[in-house]
């Protein structure tokens, strides 16, 4: 069986349509997005239930490349690059587990965390990226002049793509805000030998910069309005329902900054709905941090109107964006998953983080954002005590070390540590020791 995909303008009247092997990213007769569509008819050849037993059965195996979770969708993602094209690192296959203890405390029964953190370069990047970098090897070795790759970033897209294409041999350059990436994320893609470009601006400066610079065709552009990139994180839908025995949760929550990745999220459940997977929909939740929350205010006309802003420091700072790239695809997906956009101010995501943390998770900030507004949606009824939620966590809290440090020495702006924990300095005798720690004990 032969399958295709190709690119597709998302404006309904327009629908021109570009090959994979273009250097394109934005529509050439509209100037609006692309998206990556299947031939569907082709695999609807194949059962539903085939399907199932096929994604099972390559699921996390050894065989390369199917036992990365992207990759073991390959007919679904990027059916026709070569497999000695693939750019892989064993992406996907996160865990997905029940958090029972924090779920009591906030009132729900049935609430799930998707890890994408616990990933190779420690967020969900790398399942979009591995897609992106592969179809770029399979363009240079059929003889497309590609001397680099680059990417604006908020820290983890850099860091995700200074990896696969130093797996891959081939040149990356990042664009990174001066002072806006944690130095865990600053320190990726120097190591992996980026050539890394710290900006005097914001996100939204980076983004414009590298749009300039790869108008030239021989560098070629790895942000999320590549549409390559949505086509691995679309997975996430697909795992989340494979990993349920091909359920579909009721209520999904999940960061959002330039949106790609709702975008993604709803893709993959599109096309589960269209093969014939699911014949439900889950609800999907944008989560926002208060100081970068256009997609909020959106929301909040009804969808009427959508206004850029300039986003504010947030501890989330993979989210400080103001011009989202993927806001239509967002609303869009949004509308047809009864969706729901919700905001948390810096207070509300650290604490929300930091429970968690104390119920054994170890949140990076954005995954704090997703914590806090799912809170907020539940004291107000929104979301039902019973309901099977899954909050996407979309980075590894290690990456975020000096948030958490802030957090518990009480130095985070505008957060009152409600669960600081800082440790505490003894001398090194045993009465003193003895003597806190009962003390300790009594406090909890
Ligand atoms: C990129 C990123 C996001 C936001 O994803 P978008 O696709 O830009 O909405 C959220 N959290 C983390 C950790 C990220 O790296
Ligand atoms: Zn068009």
């Amino acid at each position: 069986m032969s399958y295709r995909a190709w690119f597709q303008c998302i404006t309904p009247e327009c629908g021109q349509t570009y090959a994979l092997e273009e250097v394109v990213y934005l529509c050439a007769r509209c100037g609006n997005l692309l998206e990556v569509r299947h031939d569907l008819d082709a695999l609807r050849n194949r059962s539903a239930v085939s399907w199932m037993r096929l994604f099972d059965d390559r699921y996390k195996t050894g065989q390369w490349p199917y036992g990365s979770a992207i990759w073991g969708k390959k007919e679904w993602v990027l059916p026709e690059v070569d497999n000695a094209n693939i750019v892989s690192m064993y992406e996907g296959g996160t865990n997905l587990y029940w958090t029972e203890r924090f779920g009591k405390i906030i009132g729900l029964r049935d609430l799930w965390v998707k890890q994408c953190g616990n990933s190779h370069t420690g967020s969900f990047k790398d399942l979009g990226m591995t897609v992106l970098v592969s179809q770029v090897k399979h363009m240079i070795s059929r003889g497309k002049p590609i001397k680099a790759v680059a990417c604006a970033s908020t820290g983890d897209t850099s860091a995700a793509l200074s990896a696969y294409c130093a797996a891959a041999g081939i040149p990356s350059i990042v664009f990174l805000p001066k002072d806006k990436v944690s130095l865990a994320q600053l320190i990726q893609p120097v190591s992996n030998g980026a050539i890394v470009l710290s900006l005097d601006t914001d996100f939204d400066g980076c983004m414009a910069l590298v749009k300039k610079i790869t108008e030239d065709q021989t560098i070629y552009l790895a942000n999320s309005m590549n549409s390559l990139r949505v086509e691995g994180q679309k997975t996430i839908a697909i795992e989340i329902v494979q990993q349920f025995d091909w359920e579909v949760p009721d209520t999904i929550v999940i960061p959002g900054g330039n949106l790609g990745n709702v975008s993604a999220l709803g893709a993959g459940f599109e096309m589960l709905e269209e093969i014939g997977l699911i014949t439900r929909r889950p609800r999907i939740v944008v989560a926002q941090a208060e100081r970068a929350n256009p997609l909020y205010q959106a929301y909040k006309s009804d969808w009427k109107t959508f206004e850029p802003i300039t986003a504010r420091k947030t501890v989330a700072s993979a989210i400080q964006i103001g011009n989202p790239v993927s806001v239509q695809k967002a609303i869009r997906i949004l509308k047809k998953y009864s969706g729901i956009v919700e905001q948390a101010t810096e207070d509300e995501i650290a604490n929300a983080a930091a429970l968690a943390d104390r119920c054994g998770m170890f949140n990076c900030p954005h995954t704090g954002v997703a914590l806090a507004a799912l809170m907020k949606l539940k004291e107000r009824d929104a979301i039902a005590s019973d309901e099977r939620v899954v909050v996407i966590s979309t980075a590894h809290g290690l990456k975020f070390s000096e948030f958490k440090v802030g957090y518990h020495r009480g130095m985070l702006e505008h957060v009152t540590s409600r669960h600081a924990n800082p440790p505490t300095e003894l001398p090194a005798e045993l009465d003193v020791v003895k003597r806190t720690i009962d003390e300790k004990i009594a406090g909890i």
